[in-house]
Formats: C-alpha cells, sequence, structure tokens
C-alpha cells in the first residue's frame, strides 16, 4: 500500500452536502497542518458563512470567489461574462496547482462549469492529469462527467431523500450560507 498519495475526489449528485462535506475536508485538512485553497467557479449571491471561516484561519485556507453565479437562464452578454470568469478560474486554478504551494484544491462547482460548457472536460483532464503527487484535489457539482469519474479516485453521489426548500423553507444562514 502506498502511504502518501495525492488523490482527486469527487462530490456529485442531487441532494445538499457536496460543498458543505468538501469544506469539512478542507477544515480537517487545515487541522492536520495541510494548505488548503478552494476556487470557487460559480459564485453565489449569499454571504457564505466560510468566507468569513476562511479568513479567520489564515493563510493556510484561502477561498477564491472567481465565478459568476448561476448560468442557466442567462442573456447573450451574461453568457459571455460566465464564460470569462470560468476561464479566469481555471486559469487560477492551472497556476495554483503547478505553484506547489498547497497540500489540497477544492474545484468547487466546477462540474457545474464544465456541464455549461463554460470549461471544456479535456482541460479539466489534463489538468488533474499534471498535478503534483502529492496534491488533493477534489471538484464538486452536480452531474459529473464520465470521464472525470474514470479519472477519479473517490466518487460520492450526494442523494436527495428530503429537502426542507420543497416544503417552502427558505436558505437557512448557517445551513444554505
Ligand atoms: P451545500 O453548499 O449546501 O453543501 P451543494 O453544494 O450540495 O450544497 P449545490 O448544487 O452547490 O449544492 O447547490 C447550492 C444550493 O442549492 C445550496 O444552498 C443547497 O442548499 C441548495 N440545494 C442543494 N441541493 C438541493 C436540493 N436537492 N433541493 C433544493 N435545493 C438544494
Ligand atoms: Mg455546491
Amino acid at each position: 500500500m502506498v502511504e502518501k498519495q495525492g488523490l482527486i475526489l469527487v462530490n456529485t449528485g442531487n441532494g445538499k452536502g457536496k460543498t458543505t462535506a468538501a469544506l469539512g475536508l478542507a477544515m480537517r485538512a487545515w487541522g492536520q497542518g495541510l494548505k488548503v485553497l478552494v476556487v470557487q467557479f460559480i459564485k453565489g449571491n449569499w454571504k457564505y458563512g466560510e468566507l468569513e471561516a476562511a479568513k479567520r484561519m489564515g493563510p493556510d485556507f484561502v477561498i477564491r470567489q472567481m465565478g459568476e453565479g448561476f448560468v442557466r437562464g442567462c442573456t447573450e452578454s451574461e453568457r459571455h461574462s460566465h464564460e470569462q470568469a470560468a476561464a479566469e478560474a481555471l486559469q487560477a486554478a492551472k497556476t495554483e496547482l503547478a505553484a506547489g504551494k498547497w497540500d489540497m484544491i477544492i474545484l468547487d462547482e466546477i462540474n457545474y462549469a464544465i456541464k455549461f460548457g463554460l470549461v471544456p472536460v479535456e482541460e479539466v483532464l489534463s489538468l488533474l492529469e499534471a498535478k503534483p503527487v502529492h496534491l488533493h484535489v477534489v471538484l464538486t457539482g452536480r452531474d459529473v462527467h464520465p470521464q472525470i469519474v474514470e479519472q477519479a479516485d473517490l466518487v460520492t453521489e450526494m442523494k436527495e431523500i428530503k429537502h426542507h426548500h420543497k416544503k417552502g423553507i427558505k436558505a437557512q444562514k448557517g445551513i444554505e450560507f
């Protein structure tokens, strides 16, 4: 058995918990003295608690919000700015990955960015191919691409059994943001 090995992990599925599970992992890693970077491909409109947490945790836990929000139903020009933001996020991911400074990089909602054609899957595959051996990479988002699954070491599917949203309960502080 190999003792120390960087892994490719995926959190996907239609149930809640993909991003929060990745952040839980990030906290675990940070607690072990690992340096963690989160690159968010799709930025939401909320004031997420994890941004404040990361600030307080200091330089070994960094969150970079790069995306532009969800794409579905946007206009042509909005689409263009989404594409640009996603390209910038991908470029940032590449640079940070190559820098060798981090022990774990979380590419949050990258699966969504791939699905909506904002990020070419081939580029993500070659990025994973080129990753430093020790580095853990976590990819989150629904509808993971089958080729990413093939390249990954660990894939978890969150499955919705119930979600309070369906009862008309709005996003709650500390739960959704
Ligand atoms: P979280 O960030 O809470 O871990 P997630 O990363 O699994 O959620 P996303 O697909 O990124 O989920 O969706 C982002 C938002 O949509 C979250 O606020 C989440 O609560 C909400 N959400 C996730 N799954 C569902 C669902 N099955 N029904 C309704 N809302 C959902
Ligand atoms: Mg998410």
